[in-house]
C-alpha cells in the first residue's frame, strides 16, 4: 500500500512537470490533465441537460431572475476584465449562463465554463444583491481556479498510476467523459461538487475579490455565511458549506481575506 501511494505521488510529481496550470489572482500551482475542451463542453450538456429536465422548473422572468443575471453579468465582466489585464485572457473562453431554479433547496453552482445556477431557497437567506453576490463569486471561483479539473485530473493520476503520463497526451477523451458523468451524474445532479477543503478556502478568496472587482462590499460576506450558519440545521448541506469545518472557522478565515478584497473594491 505505501508502495502504490509513492508510485502514484511520483506519477503525479513526474506528470505535474509539464501538465501544470497557474491559479489566476492566487498564483497556486495545480495538476492539470484535463483541459477546458474536454471538460467544458461536457459540463454545458449537463447544464442543458438539468434545465431542460421535466422536474426543472427555470424561472425566466420577473426580478429575482433578473436579480440573478444581473449579479451574474457584473461578476463575470468584472472577472474577464481581471483575466485580460492579467494575461490569463487566452487561457478562459467561458461561455456565461446565470439562470434561476425553482427549488427550496438553499444552493448554487458554477460548473466548468461559467454555467451557473441558483436555487430559489437561496434567495431569502442571500437577502440582499450582495448576499447574492457573495455565493454567486464563490461558485464561480471554483470555476475559474479549475477546481473540478483538478479534482479529475488528481483521479485520473492516482486511477492511472505510472500510465498517467500516457494519458496526459494520448487519447483520454473517453476517460475524461466518464469521469464527467461520474462527477456530475447522468441527471445532471451535483453529486460532483465535492471540492476539498483547500479549494473551498481558495473558492473564498476568489469569491471575495470577485465581488467587490463587480462593486459589492465584501464585508458583506460575514453577514451572509452568518445567516447561512443559521440556516444550516439537518438535512444534507449545501455544496458550499459541505467541506468546511465549521462555521465560525470559515467566518475567521473570511475575515482575515477581506483586507486584500477591499484593495480591488470599486464602490
Ligand atoms: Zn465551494
Amino acid at each position: 500500500m505505501k508502495h502504490l501511494k509513492l508510485f502514484a505521488a511520483t506519477a503525479i510529481a513526474s506528470v505535474a512537470l509539464y501538465a501544470c496550470s497557474t491559479v489566476p489572482l492566487t498564483g497556486r500551482s495545480q495538476l492539470s490533465l484535463v483541459s477546458d475542451d474536454q471538460i467544458n463542453p461536457a459540463a454545458a450538456a449537463s447544464y442543458q441537460q438539468l434545465l431542460s429536465s421535466p422536474s426543472t422548473k427555470v424561472i425566466n422572468s420577473g426580478t429575482d431572475a433578473q436579480r440573478v443575471k444581473r449579479i451574474g453579468g457584473q461578476l463575470a465582466s468584472a472577472i474577464e476584465q481581471y483575466l485580460r489585464s492579467n494575461g490569463y485572457a487566452d487561457q478562459y473562453k467561458f461561455n456565461w449562463e446565470f439562470n434561476l431554479i425553482q427549488s427550496p433547496e438553499v444552493n448554487a453552482f458554477c460548473m466548468p465554463g461559467g454555467k451557473v445556477a441558483v436555487y430559489s431557497g437561496l434567495l431569502p437567506v442571500a437577502k440582499t444583491d450582495a448576499g447574492l453576490a457573495v455565493v454567486m463569486g464563490h461558485e464561480i471561483g471554483h470555476a475559474i481556479a479549475r477546481h473540478s479539473a483538478e479534482r479529475m485530473s488528481q483521479e485520473l493520476a492516482l486511477q492511472a498510476g505510472g500510465s498517467a503520463v500516457g494519458a496526459a497526451t494520448g487519447n483520454k477523451s473517453a476517460v475524461t467523459q466518464a469521469l464527467v458523468s461520474q462527477l456530475y451524474g447522468v441527471t445532471g445532479q451535483l453529486a460532483l461538487l465535492k471540492y476539498s477543503r483547500s479549494q473551498e478556502s481558495e473558492a473564498d478568496r476568489l469569491g471575495l475579490t470577485f465581488m467587490a472587482m463587480a462593486g459589492y462590499n465584501p464585508n458583506e460576506a460575514v453577514g451572509f455565511w452568518q445567516r447561512m450558519a443559521a440556516q444550516n440545521k439537518g438535512g444534507a448541506p449545501p455544496e458550499f458549506l459541505s467541506t468546511h469545518p465549521s462555521d465560525a472557522t470559515r467566518i475567521a478565515n473570511l475575515q482575515k481575506l477581506i483586507p486584500e478584497a477591499m484593495k480591488y473594491y470599486k464602490r
